[in-house]
């Protein structure tokens, strides 16, 4: 078997340039060439995970299956190439140095003096390999976060160099740099890039190939002057425009090569380019739709990558059922009794998002409150689900006090509580109930026609659950639980199985949902939506 081969992934000038795209984009040609790959991100900040990071902070946290709360990087990563990312595709500077320390405090390293060097670099070393080594794959494509540059990522450059020492080709490093446009100049201009690669060079570190970012296109002679002033070969200067959609990027990579130029830096043979069949298709089919579909998200960050997963997982069902969904954030803490019609109106399908705490609950019920008696479809996710559970209580089953234990510390009737093991938890990092779980499914309920089978997984996320003392009285009177965990019997989802779609997941299914395989319920949810639009 041939032996793992390492891409790093570096980003230069400024943040957001999308290493995270450009690193599924990789790994999703060279799947496409047959190889098995996977994608890692190490971050450079402290936080053991992004688990108690605010969303205005770091954007969503994804959930892996194996629980682990991770940057929303990862979930690029899935989306573009449907692998199963796991706790070992995301490090963070203090996970490394926590493990370093704990080595340390057993006496692991007789004696020595523990150094950032050797002994941190190592740490990372041997996190990049083990992925590697553990699952035999033919490529682990390594992005670093943040900007070369920054102080902190310097570790993770040392470890690089030192790869790329002891491997020679089988160590390549990609970096991603900016190319802005002067408008009073009329110019582009590299000299950016040319300062970034020479600060990376000055840690020992010689670019193999470089991803131009830029908003106008690149001609021959500014990837030529890059080209000679980098010390990279021409065939490995490929640009990145924007383009309309995230998803038409590993095409614009292929077209340029990309993938070919990996494989003959590595080493390996450049077989005929492969021809991403289904997912050209999927981009023909998005960029054929034009009728819209509106969908509100009543959350409470009004920031794009807060409900990033949400929001790609509504764009693809979108493009499946032909339409171009068109999304509007709608903030929770503006929404009253007496303005919800007006603050939802135009919406043909209504999300109510997951969150944590007090602010903009209310506004999460009242929404529920009217999409329930208006039958306008509606999905709650996880702390969504919550409130539409809550709502039932207060406006049907008659328990107008009617709380979750997270709000309401005394509420009398805690229709969301939390479990007796999760009482005593002081820790707020990595102690929810997280990643996936068992759910059988009801026969005969919507969502069981929606599934289309019995026995699911959906990750989880969050702390408080559904009080099953209540269950045979919400059944009583329309809400339907038809989804359970088989061992501890906890209510996963619940339904109103005569409106036209109103389901709450206890689970996040947004995690799950890719390019090439949208998720079943978000598919539904936007039909739905769409056929809501023909009865308006
Ligand atoms: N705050 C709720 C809980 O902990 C919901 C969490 C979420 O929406 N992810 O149970």
């Amino acid at each position: 078997m041939a032996e793992t081969k390492y891409i790093f992934v570096t980003g230069g000038v400024v943040s957001s340039l999308g290493k995270g795209i450009i690193s599924s984009s990789i790994g999703k040609l060279l799947q496409a060439r047959g190889y098995n790959i996977t994608i890692q991100k190490f971050d450079p900040y402290i936080n053991i995970d992004p688990g108690t990071l605010n969303p205005y902070e770091h954007g969503e946290c994804y959930v892996t299956v194996d629980g682990m709360e991770t940057d929303l990087d990862l979930g690029h990563y899935e989306r573009f190439t449907g692998i199963q990312t796991t706790k070992a595709n995301s490090m963070t500077t203090g996970r490394i140095y926590k493990s370093v320390i704990d080595k340390e405090r057993r006496g692991d390293y007789l004696g020595k003096t523990i150094q950032v060097v050797p002994h941190i670099t190592d740490e990372i070393k041997r996190n990049i390999k083990l992925l590697g080594k553990k699952y035999h794959y033919d490529f682990v494509i390594t992005e670093i976060g943040g900007t070369i540059g920054d102080i902190e990522s310097a570790p993770f450059l040392e470890a690089i160099r030192q790869m790329k020492w002891e491997l020679g080709k089988r160590a390549i490093n990609l970096h991603l740099t900016y190319v802005p446009y002067l408008r009073a100049a009329g110019e582009l201009k590299t000299k950016p890039t040319q300062h970034s690669v020479k600060e990376l060079q000055s840690v020992g570190i010689q670019p193999d190939i470089l991803v131009l970012r830029t908003e106008k296109h690149l001609d021959d002679d500014i990837r030529k002057k890059v080209a000679a002033f980098c010390n990279v070969d021409m065939d490995c200067v490929v640009q990145s425009e924007d383009l309309p959609s995230i998803y038409d990027v590993p095409i614009n990579m292929q077209k340029q090569g990309l993938d070919a130029a990996i494989l003959r830096k590595c080493g390996e043979e450049v077989g005929p380019t492969p021809g991403l069949g289904p997912w050209k298709e999927f981009l023909d089919r998005q960029r054929k739709a034009k009728k819209e579909v509106h969908i509100g998200l009543v959350g409470k960050y009004d920031l794009q990558d807060a409900y990033k997963s949400i929001r790609e997982g509504l764009l693809q069902a979108g493009v499946y059922n032909d339409h171009k969904t068109v999304i509007t954030f709608i903030s929770s803490e503006e929404i009253t009794e007496d303005n919800v019609a007006e603050k939802l109106k135009g919406q043909d399908g209504i999300v109510i998002c997951p969150g944590f705490g007090q602010r903009g609950i209310e506004g999460k019920i009242v929404a529920a409150h009217y999409t329930r008696t208006h039958d306008i479809p509606t999905f709650g996710i996880c702390l969504g689900m919550q409130m539409m559970v809550i709502e039932f209580a207060r406006n049907v089953l008659g328990y107008k006090d009617a709380n979750s234990r997270e709000i309401d510390g005394k509420t009398p009737h805690n229709v969301i509580d939390i479990m007796e093991e999760q009482k005593n938890i002081t820790n707020m990092g990595g102690t929810m109930r997280l990643g996936a779980y068992e759910c059988v499914l009801r026969q005969g309920s919507k969502t069981f026609d929606i599934y289309k089978k019995e026995h699911i997984q959906e990750r989880h996320r969050h702390r408080y659950e559904f009080n099953n003392d209540y269950e045979k009285e919400f059944e009583k009177h329309g809400m339907q639980c038809v989804g359970h965990n088989p061992e501890s019997e906890l209510v996963e989802i619940v339904e109103v199985s005569g409106l036209r779609w109103y389901i709450g997941t206890q689970f996040h299914p947004e995690y799950q949902s890719t390019v090439l395989h949208p998720h079943p319920l978000f598919l539904s949810f936007v039909k739905a939506s769409i056929d809501n639009q023909k009865k308006q």
